[in-house]
């Protein structure tokens, strides 16, 4: 993947993407598989707003059983199982553990009759799946003296046993995004990064393009396409606001979803799900609260999610210390023997996400239920722009698809369409995940220790060989930056091939460096020093390179590294 911005400026496309989320991603690569010219473009880097950020969970709509909303359960597995099949070596099954208390609402008997509801109703979850280590199992039921052999740690006051079932779990959502963009331009697609749509190109009442703004030189251009699909997220409103002046009439209620990392290890391989303190106004079938996720994260656990309602810019989101430390709070509540402070806090993410209709100040809120998708042409009569602005990572394939059908029947074109759901994305074409693992190891002569090769395939999925060759020209760049599973072919490729303009895109969303959070000095100074040599940065640039990416870690953070 090349910045050709001259290439952008000459070629007349089909449609013009604005924002490079996974909605964005699932959009460029839903309409050009449908033979389309496509180009899409993103202001910052590619997934660097709320997918970014999110809590990892490919949802297979357990949870919408309670809401007895089984439109959107069945909706969500299907897309759970479609990210399973394209992308087997970025999404895995993750089991998650429910403990079960007393007789009422948090009881066996009444737990255990909605996941067995949930599985038959979702029995066609694993078709098409061809590897059995992603097929989601059944529920399975736990006895009291089992659930503590996994979480010796669990409240014990009238715990009866537990239920344990799956959802998915991202290797790294900025992958993935990633995988679904260069799956886009290997096909054909146009792709740039540090690109802003500034305006509308319009001939009367027909959107034609779109103004952008490349934001690492400031200069401007145009690029001209029949239309515009807008998928900016929470910047999406914004975007029709000022830029394109079609503000929506009804401006939407967000939320700031809200999730962290911490220094703790859970014992084993599954997550466990706690009941919190605020209640879910949306249950139909109603259990006291809201659950709180402890999830295996790299080597830590990752914590969430929470939710507020929020109405500044999405440029402005952030957790301040004070609101962790009632996140901290809740979840010392329902798993005491945590026992978290705020230095156990690695990393925070948080981003907006559509909410429900709420009263301000309400405490018990309602989530958003669908993605907003807009054909300007029925509410401002302005043909040729669609927006869709998303509420959930694990629904962006089929959403996107529902964008792009509009965009087709616009361009009156009669598209083949080669299916987004069945056809594997970039590194995706795995039948067998742990098998590829095994003969990637028997196939290098470098010694790259197995943890590190297993990262290696989860990430980059049969595009490993594009990173290993790296490493037959030079050796060296098959050694781990410290103690990390990333070796440093990675940092080149990431740059000559990814588009990585920044050591924050390298860090956050390349490589696995800091999806647990800061990965060291030391670590961060290697990874400078080689982008530096590569990008041909002076020593002040590779040091403010290196202040921006530590701006991202809690201030607190640093501390902890300290020691
Ligand atoms: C804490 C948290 C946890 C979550 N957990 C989950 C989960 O476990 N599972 C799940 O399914 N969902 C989850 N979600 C929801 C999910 O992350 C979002 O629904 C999804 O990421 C939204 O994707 P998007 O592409 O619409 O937005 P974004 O990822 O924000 O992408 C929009 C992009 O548009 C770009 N942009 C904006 N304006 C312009 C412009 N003018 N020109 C060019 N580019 C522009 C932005 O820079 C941004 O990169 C979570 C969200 C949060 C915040």
């Amino acid at each position: 993947m090349k910045r050709d911005l001259n290439e952008l400026e000459n070629t007349e496309f089909d449609i013009v993407i604005i924002g490079g989320g996974i909605f964005g991603a699932c959009a460029a690569w839903d309409a050009t598989l449908r033979g389309l010219r496509v180009a899409l473009i993103e202001q910052g880097d590619f997934c660097g707003g709320t997918s970014a950020n999110s809590f990892k969970m490919v949802h297979g709509g357990v949870r919408y059983l309670q809401h007895a909303d089984i439109y959107r359960l069945r909706y969500s597995c299907k897309e759970r199982s479609a990210l399973l099949r394209i992308a087997p070596h970025l999404v895995t099954p993750l089991p998650i553990v429910i403990p079960t208390y007393g007789y009422g609402a948090s009881g066996k008997a009444f737990l255990g009759a909605g996941l067995y509801l949930y599985d038959l109703l979702t029995l066609d979850r694993n078709r098409g799946i061809s590897d059995k280590e992603r097929k989601i199992p059944l529920t399975q039921f736990l006895s009291r003296k089992k659930i503590l052999e996994l979480f010796p740690d669990l409240k014990q006051d009238g715990l009866t046993g537990g239920a344990m079932f799956s959802d998915g779990q991202m290797y790294n959502p900025t992958r993935l995004v990633l995988a679904f963009i260069q799956s886009a331009v290997a096909a054909g697609a146009k792709a740039v990064n540090y690109l802003e749509a500034v305006g509308l190109e319009r001939s009367g009442d027909r959107v034609t393009g779109v103004q952008a703004r490349d934001t690492l030189t400031g200069n401007l251009l145009s690029i001209r396409a029949r239309v515009v699909v807008n998928t900016a997220g929470p910047w999406a409103e914004h975007f029709l606001g000022d830029a394109a002046k079609m503000p929506l009439e009804a401006k939407g209620t967000y939320s700031r979803d809200a999730c962290f990392v911490v220094n703790r290890r859970l014992p084993g391989k599954q997550a466990v799900a706690v009941l919190g303190r605020t209640r879910d106004p949306d249950a139909v079938l109603s259990r006291p609260a809201r659950h709180l996720f402890l999830v295996p994260w790299r080597n830590f656990t990752l914590v969430g999610v929470w939710h507020v309602v929020y109405d500044k810019h999405p440029d402005k989101v952030d957790v301040p210390a004070q609101d962790l430390e009632s996140f901290i709070d809740e979840i010392n509540w329902a798993y005491p023997s945590l026992n978290l402070t705020l230095k156990d806090v690695r990393m925070w993410n948080a981003g907006l996400v559509p909410f429900g209709i709420n009263e301000p100040g309400a405490t018990n809120l309602s989530y958003g239920k669908r993605s907003n998708l807009i054909d300007h042409r029925k509410t401002h009569s302005v043909d040729g722009m669609v927006t869709l602005i998303g509420i959930r990572y694990t629904t962006a394939r089929a959403d996107s698809a529902k964008a792009i059908d509009i965009a087709v029947a616009k361009l009156g074109v009669q598209a083949p369409r080669r299916d987004s759901s069945s056809t594997p994305i970039m590194g995706g074409d795995i039948p067998d995940f742990e098998d590829f693992v095994r003969q990637s190891m028997t196939k290098q002569r470098l010694g790259i220790d197995s943890g590190v090769m297993r990262a290696l395939a989860h990430n980059y999925g049969t595009r490993l060989d594009h990173v290993l060759a790296y490493t037959e020209k030079d050796p060296s760049l098959a050694q781990t930056l410290g103690d990390s599973t990333v070796i440093k072919a990675e940092v080149i490729h990431a740059i000559q091939h990814e588009m990585a303009v920044t050591l924050a895109d390298i860090v956050f969303r390349r490589t696995d460096l800091a999806t647990g959070g800061n990965p060291g000095d030391q670590i961060l100074r290697d990874c400078a020093d080689l982008a530096a040599h590569e990008l041909g940065w002076t020593n002040d640039q590779r040091e403010a390179q290196l202040q921006e990416v530590y701006k991202r870690f809690p201030a607190f953070e640093s501390e902890i590294a300290a020691g």
